[in-house]
């Protein structure tokens, strides 16, 4: 059956972020830390660098080298380290080449960069987000389809209504908060192992009912870690006895358990049923974006036209060529000029849609029979495309 796309070998099952309202309460060493973690519970994890300011993961884990190409035009292969797949914009640019990123360059650079990356087959994508909720994270919060967010935050900046203001920022876009992590949260001594609540009484209990969300880890302070300089090699595997792995071993069980047996949001393959005469049709589960715009079903009325009814009974019929051709990826439209790079006399008239997935509850990303697969036609452009 052409139709039909299998879930458990394909792309991305559940993408989290790890946030926090200000630098240096140590996100980039949890988000690292947690992905290890995942993959110690048997899953399969890559975890991505999009805090270009802050500490790189690439160093973290002691692989500073170059991505490979991947098999399409644009995209590079993850680098591996630890069993884990990452990305870091460090494997990127180099000493020589420092580059300012700000505002819309760095939109455009991050939303590329994610794109762009090849992962192979993964049950979890720890991103870890710029620090503070701005544009940028707003809109990669947006433009990727998260299942949850992690917040980190120390004991200094946990009543500080920047955290609340800014994990309240994920719920509006109704992404779950999965938990807040408590680091440099008490003091552990090296010599006596004795503990002691340097910060009092912690306010990570009034900031997780707050959010109505749990606490997933309280990390300690341990001399014992920060000084043994195991530069490339995370804590969780340097000191798998110490305090500090032992509650992120449980932190990333308490993701998972949140996680596992959801519906993965950021991919949601649809199930194809056969019909008559070589139609196909299927019902994908309820999706809808702001302006109200909903899918109701996709179905292929012939090799070459794709149909589409929506939630008011009203039926959209598109060629397949003509959606091939206003395709807005990076490859067949330059991001910074708008310029077509895509020439039409390559695209075959008898072009059809292989399979196709859906992208959060807004868009959908078709793989067409010349092999191309990288485009996601958001519901308003379909809904255009096919009144033009
Ligand atoms: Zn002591
Ligand atoms: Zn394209």
């Amino acid at each position: 059956m052409p139709w039909r796309c299998d879930m458990s070998t394909h792309g991305i099952k559940h993408i989290v972020a790890v946030h926090s309202a200000k630098g240096g309460v140590g996100k980039s060493t949890v988000a690292v830390n947690l992905a290890i973690g995942l993959t110690q519970l048997g899953a399969r994890v890559g975890l991505m660098d999009a805090d270009i300011h802050g500490p790189s993961i690439a160093k973290m884990l002691g692989n500073t080298s170059w991505p490979q190409p991947g098999p399409y035009q644009d995209t590079i292969k993850p680098l591996e380290a630890y069993g884990l797949q990452f990305i870091s914009m460090a494997n990127l640019t180099t000493a020589e080449t420092p580059i300012i990123w700000r505002g819309a360059m760095l939109n455009s650079v991050l939303s590329q960069f994610f794109s762009h990356v090849q992962w192979h087959e993964l049950d979890y994508l720890i991103v870890d987000m710029p620090p503070g909720t701005g544009d940028v994270q707003l809109t990669l919060a947006q433009n990727i389809p998260l299942s949850g967010v992690v917040v980190v935050s120390t004991p200094q900046e946990l009543a500080l209504s920047d955290t609340i203001r800014g994990t309240q920022a994920f719920q509006r876009l109704e992404v779950p908060i999965l938990g807040v992590v408590e680091n440099m949260s008490y003091f552990i001594c090296d010599e006596c192992q004795q503990k002691t609540e340097i910060f009092g009484d912690s306010a990570v209990h009034m900031l997780a009912e707050e959010l109505k969300t749990r606490i997933l880890a309280r990390i300690p302070i341990e001399p014992g870690i920060t000084a043994s300089g195991d530069e490339g090699k995370p804590f969780i595997l340097a000191h798998p006895e110490s305090e500090s792995s032992k509650t992120l071993e449980k932190a990333a069980q308490k993701i998972l358990n949140q996680l596992e047996d959801k519906v993965p949001t950021s991919v949601l393959n649809l199930e194809w049923v056969p019909m008559e005469a070589g139609e196909r049709i299927t019902v994908p589960p309820r999706m809808e974006v702001d302006s109200g715009l909903e899918m109701k079903a996709l179905w292929q009325v012939s090799q070459t036209e794709l149909g589409i009814v929506w939630e008011n009974g009203d039926t959209s019929i598109i060629p397949v060529r003509k959606l091939r051709l206003a395709c807005p990826c990076a490859v067949c439209v330059d991001e910074w000029t708008g310029e077509d790079l895509l020439d039409p006399k390559t695209v075959p008239e008898d072009l059809s849609v292989e399979h196709i997935q859906t992208v959060g509850r807004y868009a959908i990303q078709p793989v067409f029979s010349d092999g191309h697969d990288t485009g996601i036609f958001h519901f308003e452009s379909l809904r255009s495309l096919a009144s033009d």
